[in-house]
């Protein structure tokens, strides 16, 4: 339990502040998108990216939405691999593949062997296959997947802050050592591991939040990770508002975001993408908003900082 300005951040705190769930279908993802990545070899290319309905994660971090896409009840069986192919049908021909399950993907509760292994056979082909786990869930069955799978695997781990204190507070149950092993473990399988990372999580202020995500980069590559995503993080999930409430949360700036962006691009120590999903959000003025995400959707294209943005709110 971590205790802060009068908050006992735990399991139950966070619990009790949640609203309802969306119920979604468990027989189909709960969202699917194509969209252009700039892959390790420098190449431009199409990525699928499907979000699975399924279980809600055993973890419970302060900062986490995902569980409103999930049910509560378990799936019937066959239901992961058969919203996979659902998504494939609708999507055309790519050649890689996010799987994102709102969990982690080697937990078996979440994706019982079994359908582990029937999406295992749908993906044969794809040259790469993305998927997301915390580090708890990460042994020896990452490099059995990826073999049956015969595509590149990566790993995509949730790091959210290099600052101890801070990643304790968002009670993600994991320190930065047990990242740095896992880390290690899937490089030495020859398996990437793309760290997520979040800008300005709860209890910095924008400045702080703009040193730790820096740091959290450095971290991020030092370990041997070969991408980080920028997450800036967002309300929604009924703790954030509460802390937002008492002045110990505030949404990041979009600049923010692209300070963050340009120090890992400059790095060149992998990529660094910035997640540009509902950015809008994060904006303080509509006259520059879109050129701030052209901007920004360029430099994760092209990995390199490119023209600045003049405007009045600077
Ligand atoms: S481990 Fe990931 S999915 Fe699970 S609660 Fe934490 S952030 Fe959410
Ligand atoms: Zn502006």
């Amino acid at each position: 339990m971590s205790k802060i300005a009068g908050f006992d951040i735990n399991d139950e705190w966070i619990l009790s502040c949640r609203g309802r769930k969306n119920n979604p279908d468990p027989l189909r993802p709960y969202a699917w998108l194509v969209e252009k990545e700039r892959t390790p070899a420098g190449t431009i290319e199409e990525v699928l990216t499907v979000f699975l309905t399924n279980r809600e994660c055993p973890f419970h971090c302060l900062m986490c939405d995902l569980w409103k896409n999930t049910v509560d009840e378990p799936l019937p069986d066959g239901a992961l691999a058969g919203q996979l192919e659902w998504a494939l049908t609708n999507a055309g021909t790519v050649k890689h593949i996010k799987l994102y399950n709102s969990g982690s993907f080697f937990d078996k509760r979440a994706v019982p062997v079994r359908e582990r292994e029937a999406i295992a056979s749908i993906v044969k082909g794809f040259e790469t296959v993305i998927v997301e786990c915390h580090p708890f869930f990460i042994n020896d069955e990452c490099p059995d997947f990826r073999d049956k799978t015969g595509a590149d695997l990566q790993v995509a781990m949730g790091l959210e802050c290099a600052n101890p204190r801070i990643l304790s507070l968002l009670n993600k149950r994991m320190t930065l050592g047990d990242f740095a092993d896992r880390t290690e473990f899937l490089l030495d399988n020859d398996i990437f591991t793309r760290a997520f990372i979040l800008l300005r999580p709860p209890f910095l202020e924008e400045e702080e939040a703009i040193f730790w995500s820096k740091r959290s980069i450095d971290f991020a590559f030092d370990t041997g990770c070969e991408c980080c995503t920028i997450i800036p993080v967002r309300g929604g999930n009924g703790s954030m508002e509460k802390l937002q409430e008492n002045g110990l949360f505030g949404l990041p700036s979009l600049t923010s975001l692209e300070r963050v962006l340009e120090y890992g691009i400059e790095k060149q120590a992998g990529r660094v993408f910035a997640d540009t999903w509902d950015l809008e959000l994060f904006s303080k003025c509509n006259k520059c908003y879109k050129s701030r995400l052209e901007r920004i959707t360029e430099m994760n294209l092209q990995q390199r900082i490119i023209w600045d943005i003049e405007c009045d709110c600077r």
